[in-house]
């Protein structure tokens, strides 16, 4: 008999979810991780970048006082070093959670690199370099991304910076470039425009949030612009180059050059697929290099799953939680498939974007006559209230059914209000 019914490697929001799932369904299930539980999502992603958001709207909402009529007196400012100290406390609590979690849950936690070692095997490797080998009857690989680099833009952690450096920096940066604006690089532009950094984004498509509607980026732009965010679009680094007291140059592909003083590289994600015993056992992957698995995230290897980030779909933590418990399921005898009709995106720059189904321009790829319907913020009573008027609701519908089929969102709380669309 093996050691355990189900192991899991990467205890992330996929990996732990799906272990709870397990144990929950009857499995003896355990889960290895190498770093801190929560993954990315919880030490170096959504909880920590939303915290630090978070700060910055007090902060807003406070140097915006008087507008409602409330006099605040004195210097108002954000103190990095606290505003990080709170960052790192939430962040402790929920991986402490987390751990907790598992443990009421029976799942076994070995810290260390966990490894396929074969048909039913698996290995863990701890920090001392001490490896044991485990049997296992199947096991779910969720061990997510990594920030992708650009042989144009070597990462150093001092003055090129990945996500993960500009969530621990002890200084606001006076000026900042960032490469790439997509979802991480428009909050981070946000997130450090109001700290008090002076911010030019370089994009190498032709819009800002790519993935939205073409009409929520154009909003989005302008939002930026009314920030004094500058937002270059179809263009691209082509090198960096280190100058006298720290600064640093990059030189823009159509030409000329900026010189700051931190440049954030945000242009996507790398799967984490190198060192797991993918090749050995012939484990799919595909042209990006992510696990090619089915809708019962199943990978060509029978007893071999994977989910989250390193299968590369929507890079989501709620979409790596739910392809965890689909996952846990099928490996529980239980038959289920993943549904991605409705998966709601989340974009917490200010103001918010949320998002889920078509955009306009993909129902009408799609062959949908399409019907539209747009709201603006600004006439809506609660914005006038809150003052947030900067926004509009769109929704995509099937005009021969009426059914929708994406509602699109900018503006204040959107991220909380996106829920409705979903069901
Ligand atoms: P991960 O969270 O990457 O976890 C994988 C885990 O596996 C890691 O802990 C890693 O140490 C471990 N691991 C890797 N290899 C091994 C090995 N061989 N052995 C043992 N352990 C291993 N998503 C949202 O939904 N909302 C947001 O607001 C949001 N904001 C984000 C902001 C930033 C700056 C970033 C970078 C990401 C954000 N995301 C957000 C994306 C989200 O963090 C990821 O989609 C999610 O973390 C993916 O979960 P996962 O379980 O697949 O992998």
């Amino acid at each position: 008999m093996s050691d355990y019914q189900l192991a899991i490697i990467g205890g992330g929001p996929g990996g732990y979810v799906a272990a709870i799932r397990a144990s929950q369904r009857g499995l003896k299930t355990c889960l290895v991780e190498k770093e801190k539980l929560g993954g990315v999502c919880l030490n170096r992603g959504c909880i920590p970048t939303k915290t630090l958001i978070h700060s910055v709207y007090v902060l807003e909402l406070i140097r915006r006082a008087e507008e409602f009529g409330v006099t605040v007196e004195g210097e108002v400012r954000a103190e990095m070093e606290k505003l990080m100290a709170r960052k790192q406390k939430v962040v402790e609590g929920l991986v402490k959670g987390v751990g907790a979690l598992l443990k009421s849950n029976k799942v076994d936690v070995y810290e260390g690199q966990g490894k396929l070692a074969g048909s039913g095997l698996l290995s863990v490797k701890d920090s001392s370099g001490a490896e044991q080998t485990i049997e296992v009857e199947k096991v779910i690989i969720a061990t997510g991304s990594r920030p992708a680099q650009l042989p144009s833009l070597p990462l150093d952690g001092s003055s090129v910076l990945s996500s993960d450096d500009a969530l621990e920096l002890k200084e606001v940066p006076g000026e900042m470039l960032i490469v790439g604006a997509g979802v991480i690089g428009c909050e981070m532009a946000c997130l450090y425009k109001s700290l008090g950094s002076a911010i030019t984004m370089v994009e190498l498509l032709p819009r800002c949030v790519p993935l939205e509607d073409e009409e929520i980026s154009a909003l989005m732009a302008r939002e930026l612009k009314k920030k004094k965010i500058k937002l270059i679009v179809e263009d691209s680094v082509t090198s960096v180059r280190q100058e006298q007291g720290g600064r640093v140059t990059a030189v823009l592909d159509k030409g000329g050059d900026i010189t700051v003083d931190k440049i954030l590289v945000s242009v996507g994600r790398a799967f984490n697929v190198e060192d797991l015993g993918l090749e050995e056992l012939g484990v799919e992957q595909g042209p990006r290099g992510h696990i090619v698995v089915n809708e019962k995230m199943q990978t060509n290897v029978p007893g071999i799953y994977a989910i989250g980030d390193v299968i590369g779909g929507y890079m989501l933590a709620h979409a790596a939680s739910t392809e965890g418990i689909v996952a846990a399921d099928n490996a529980a005898g239980i038959d289920r498939m993943m549904d991605y009709n409705a998966v709601p995106g989340a974009v917490f720059t200010d103001p918010e974007i949320a998002s889920v189904g078509l955009s306009e321009q993909e129902a009408v790829e799609r062959d949908y006559k399409v019907r539209l319907g747009r709201f603006p913020y600004r006439a809506l009573g609660k914005a006038q209230v809150l003052g947030e008027i900067a926004g509009m609701v769109k929704l995509v519908a099937d005009e021969e059914t009426d059914r929708l089929l994406g509602a699109h969102i900018i503006g204040a709380h959107a991220t909380d209000i996106i829920h409705e669309m979903v069901i």
